[in-house]
């Protein structure tokens, strides 16, 4: 892992800073953001991006620097252009290892990013922080609906349901390395929040404040089309794969224990490495009996916040804020108090 103290060194170093990050996720999003605040922007783009990102006057790069494929992020230009990296899921995903040494300060915790790519560490994370989760099974304990979750896989392409331990034998077999999780059946609710060092909103943490931002509820092929299938006598199994986003609110009563989770996610953060900065989002499944089911935790801006309206953003700020917006302001605070080093690694 790149020392905490190179980055510290680096950030020293900086007499202005600007915001990169990868075209893809939610980086018109950042880039907006930023723009907002007078930031100078870089996004790092392929060829076959450039002319969508060009397209967006509002939400376009300063700069761009084109890259092959993200595989290999180009260090020396950004730490010339004085750039804090953004990580969103796209960059976790294409960045990969590389994330533990790169010579860069990346808004956050990269310790946090990697708690989010081994699931055993997340669970964990998420049992510590008082979270309840469905439960974890062993191939023979499957009884009933599991969903069964292959390693690195991203944004649910891949995930199959089963019911027994033959199903799963026949469909994954011996050696997988899989995860299987008991089915939970509910209303699903992606929950945005927002950790700052010095805000003044949202619930208080040993380290700081988190603040809700929005909610929003994936909509995934074909699970969240089963309907329309079943109406034309279609027998398409089940999968999970993300096509996009919609807002959501909850009843207002279950917002006190959303809260609650969230602090509880910041402080153990902080006991397990040194704490989550900026954007992140718990994952749930909530039931009929109003239980409240844990199932990950992004530890970066996720692309649910894409949507511009939340009424929890707008009740923090007092105006339409995107998380993208919130990740500005809060560099650019933390710049002016000199106390960059708080936030990024
Ligand atoms: P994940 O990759 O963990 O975010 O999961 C992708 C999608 O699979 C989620 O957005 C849910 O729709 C579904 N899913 C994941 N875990 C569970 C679970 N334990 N019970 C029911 N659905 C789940």
């Amino acid at each position: 892992m790149f020392a905490k103290e190179k980055v510290d060194q680096i950030v020293d170093s900086y007499t202005d800073f600007s915001i990169a990050t990868i075209c893809s996720h939610s980086a018109l999003q950042i880039f907006n953001g930023a723009k907002h605040y007078g930031i100078k922007t870089i996004g790092i783009c392929t060829e076959a991006s450039r002319e969508l990102y060009e397209s967006f006057p509002y939400a376009k790069p300063d700069e761009f620097i084109m890259v092959d494929d993200y595989s290999a992020l180009p260090v020396d230009e950004l730490l010339e252009k004085q750039a804090i990296l953004i990580p969103h899921g796209s960059l976790v995903e294409y960045a990969g290892e590389q994330i533990n040494s790169i010579a860069l300060p990346i808004f956050g915790n990269r310790g946090s990013l990697l708690y989010e790519r081994n699931r055993d560490k997340m669970f964990n994370w998420m049992k510590k922080s008082g979270l309840k989760c469905p439960k974890i099974l062993k191939p023979k304990e499957i009884n009933g609906p599991a969903i069964v979750k292959f390693p690195g896989a991203k944004g649910g392409k891949g995930y199959l349901v089963v019911h027994n331990p033959d199903e799963y034998y026949s469909k994954v077999g011996e050696e997988a390395k899989t995860m299987i999780q008991e089915f939970i059946v509910g209303i699903r609710a992606y929950v945005h929040y927002f950790h700052s060092f010095d805000g003044d909103a949202g619930y208080q943490t040993s380290y700081g404040r988190v603040e809700m931002m929005g909610i929003d509820r994936r909509m995934e092929s074909n699970a969240d089309e089963i309907a329309r299938q079943l109406s034309v006598g279609a027998n398409i199994p089940i999968s999970f794969t993300v096509m996009g986003n919609e807002n959501l609110v909850l009843r207002e009563s279950l917002l006190p224990q959303y809260m609650e989770m969230a602090r509880g996610v910041c402080n153990t953060s902080k006991d397990l490495f040194g704490g989550i900065h900026g954007p992140f989002c718990i994952e749930t499944i909530i039931t009929e009996d109003l239980d409240i089911y844990s199932f990950e935790i992004s530890a970066r801006i996720v692309a649910g916040t894409n949507l511009l309206e939340s009424p929890y953003s707008f009740y923090t700020h007092g105006k339409d804020y995107t998380t993208g917006m919130r990740i500005a302001e809060e560099l650019k605070e933390a710049f002016k108090k000199k106390k960059l080093k708080e936030i990024v690694y």
